[in-house]
């Protein structure tokens, strides 16, 4: 995703190629061909939707399903396999949209266009703030735990990085919501960014290398003040927690 940034942002589209038949059902060649000038503004993340929002206002709306990726190279190298789309830009750099399987998509929204997706922000995207979670939490019932996991709230943070952000953080998982202080979505906010960074690359699948302090500990002392972690289970997912440390 940072590198999607650095790649498009700011580029201007000197060409726009959409290479699979499914792709080009969804924008006519002439909507493609009125891509060509425009500057990519800013780049959101939404879980597997990417949004390129261009400063005409429209939004160039790619969404990876099982495997695809965005690959980056000189205007006129030679084409990945499996290349589905590719955005040159008018520094002869290029994007080029690579699925194997064909399942992801791209569309083109008009300017203004309400773009529902379900999905809150992005929980790797560094641009969501603490205040805009404290307002989502504000009015929001039922513990803490399972409300990380709503993608509708935060998308792309996983039951493990939940329960780490939230033994980082130092908040029961029980908590109520909409009970937690400007200073814990503060900090619920920084542990986020925090336990996503260390764990790059195993957001959505779990599937994690990295040490973890809480998940999975259950019986074993706590990494800060040597309780022993528990497990408990919260809307059918294992939560563990610290019930020294994590009681505020
Ligand atoms: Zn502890």
């Amino acid at each position: 995703m940072d590198v999607l940034r650095r790649w498009a942002k700011g580029r201007t589209i000197a060409r726009a190629t959409l290479l699979h038949p499914s792709f080009r059902r969804r924008i006519s060649p002439v909507r493609l061909r009125s891509l060509v000038g425009a500057q990519v503004e800013r780049v959101e993340r939404r879980g597997k939707h990417q949004l390129l929002h261009l400063d005409d206002g429209r939004i160039l709306h790619a969404h990876f399903r099982m495997n695809g990726d965005w690959e980056f190279g000189k205007a006129g190298d030679e084409l990945p396999r499996f290349a589905r789309a590719v955005l040159e830009f008018s520094d002869d750099t290029r994007i080029v949209f690579v699925d194997s399987r064909a399942l992801g998509t791209i569309e083109l929204h008009a300017a203004g266009a309400a773009l529902d997706l379900g999905l809150g922000p992005d929980a790797s995207d560094s641009s969501w703030t603490a205040e805009q979670l404290g307002t989502a939490l504000a009015t929001r019932r039922g513990p803490i735990k399972p409300a990380l996991l709503d993608q509708k709230l935060l998308a792309g943070l996983g039951n493990i990085y939940a329960a780490e952000s939230l033994w980082r953080a130092r908040i029961d998982p029980r908590a109520s919501s909409s009970s937690l202080t400007p200073a814990q979505v503060k900090a619920l906010r920084k542990a986020v960014a925090a336990v996503l960074k260390r764990a790059t690359g195993s957001r959505y699948t779990d599937d994690s290398t990295v040490d973890l302090d809480v998940y999975d500990r259950e019986g074993q002392p706590c990494r800060r003040c040597k309780t022993a972690i528990e497990r408990i289970v919260q809307a059918g997912r294992s939560t563990y927690f610290c019930p020294h440390c994590q009681a505020g």
